[in-house]
């Protein structure tokens, strides 16, 4: 293993942040895989997880078994690490500006296209090789000018010519469940069957520019920008969310990492046979996971879990009006997979409380949280 550090440039005088990055195997070797935790850098199961995992790695390294190329990225934001407000930490946006550390990703698709205008053949991994060259041109042409954009720019251009891609993060409470593009669907049901996965999210284009996303959306415009030309499906590229916010353990996290040697393994960055210990996940559209919001301020008592498959118009539990004793339902908004909760016992009326994901898309446009 060989570690790799990248300063970012910082934002206020006498304060410096750093990158860590653990590269595994050889270098240029394909697979590429990349995976980083802490990105939203409250959400600490990846963290761990990736910790056991670099354990696994380092001895599979010692046994020649590391035939692709791995790169980890124990802790991807020590900027929002370092975000404490009110004994609280506050790792999902940045402070200065509010942005959320998953959006804002650059678009590398217009700038690259201009440079394979008249360039692609008609072979598909040929074409492949000149969008990933093209790809790493608009990404060196990007320029920072905060800490966070500088951030962004380091982690890609650690991450943007991987062949899987994977961020790690974790809901508030739930039941493990991924993002994916439509573009691999052989690998995100494998990633579903290592993993344990109850469900995936498969949209091409969620809006916000993700981490994920950033690294899957190029590759489809430049194929719609090039029809003529055939060009492979490009990377897989996932957001996995590790269960919630407290399913922080060591038993837990050996799990996952063992189940992510699992998936290195099938999908040949490591050496072996792998076989998947989990049935297949649910497959279902992102525009299908609708939202429950609160009825009125309170409290909030639920009485379905994450992993309940529950009916449209189920009540969920309730929101109890504290000084009136007014109690009102939460209820399902479609029929389907009750995914996740929101990690507060306490709402404000109009609030979001908690996911349910369904077959039928419900909605458009921009499809993630801020
Ligand atoms: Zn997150």
């Amino acid at each position: 293993m060989t570690p790799e550090t990248r300063d970012l440039p910082a934002d206020s005088p006498g304060r410096a942040h750093r990158l860590t990055c653990l590269r595994y195997g050889s270098p240029g070797a394909r697979p590429k895989v990349y995976l980083q935790a802490g990105l939203h850098a409250d959400e600490m199961p990846g963290v761990l997880t990736l910790q056991h995992l670099a354990g696994l790695l380092d001895a599979a390294e010692a046994a020649g078994q590391v035939t692709g190329e791995i790169l980890l990225v124990p802790l991807a934001n020590p900027i929002g690490f370092a975000q404490w407000v009110q004994h609280k930490p506050q790792g999902r946006q940045d402070l200065e500006s509010m942005q959320n550390f998953n959006r804002g990703y650059p678009d590398l698709a217009p700038r690259a296209g201009d440079a394979l205008e008249g360039r692609l053949t008609g072979d598909a991994d040929q074409n492949a090789a000149l969008v990933r060259a093209a790809l790493t041109e608009a990404l060196a042409a990007e320029r920072a000018t905060t800490e966070v954009q500088a951030l962004r720019l380091a982690l890609m251009g650690w991450s943007h010519d991987a062949d899987h891609v994977l961020d790690i993060h974790c809901d508030h409470h739930a039941v493990l469940h991924l993002y994916a593009s439509p573009a691999r669907p052989e690998v995100t049901d494998l990633l579903c069957r290592a993993t344990g996965s109850a469900l995936a999210l498969v949209q091409e284009v969620s809006g916000g520019n993700a981490f994920d996303e950033a690294h899957t959306a190029p590759w489809a415009a430049l194929r719609r920008r090039f029809p003529d030309h055939p060009l492979t499906s490009g990377p897989f590229s996932t957001t996995l969310e590790l269960r919630g916010q407290f399913d922080v353990d060591d038993a837990t996290a050996a799990g996952d990492a063992a189940n992510l040697m699992v998936f290195l393994t099938a999908i040949g960055a490591l050496a072996g046979q792998a076989a998947p210990a989990h049935g297949p996940g649910l497959h279902y559209p992102l525009g299908g996971a609708l939202e429950c919001f609160a009825p009125q301020g309170g409290v909030v008592s639920w009485q379905a879990a994450p992993g309940d498959m529950v009916a449209e118009g189920q009540v969920l539990g309730h929101v109890t009006h504290p000084m009136t004793r007014r109690r009102l339902p939460v209820t399902a908004p479609c029929a389907g997979l009750l995914f996740r909760l929101e990690l507060w016992r306490s709402c404000l009326a109009g609030q979001g409380l908690a996911h349910v994901a369904g077959p039928e898309p419900g909605r458009d446009g921009h499809l993630l949280s801020d």
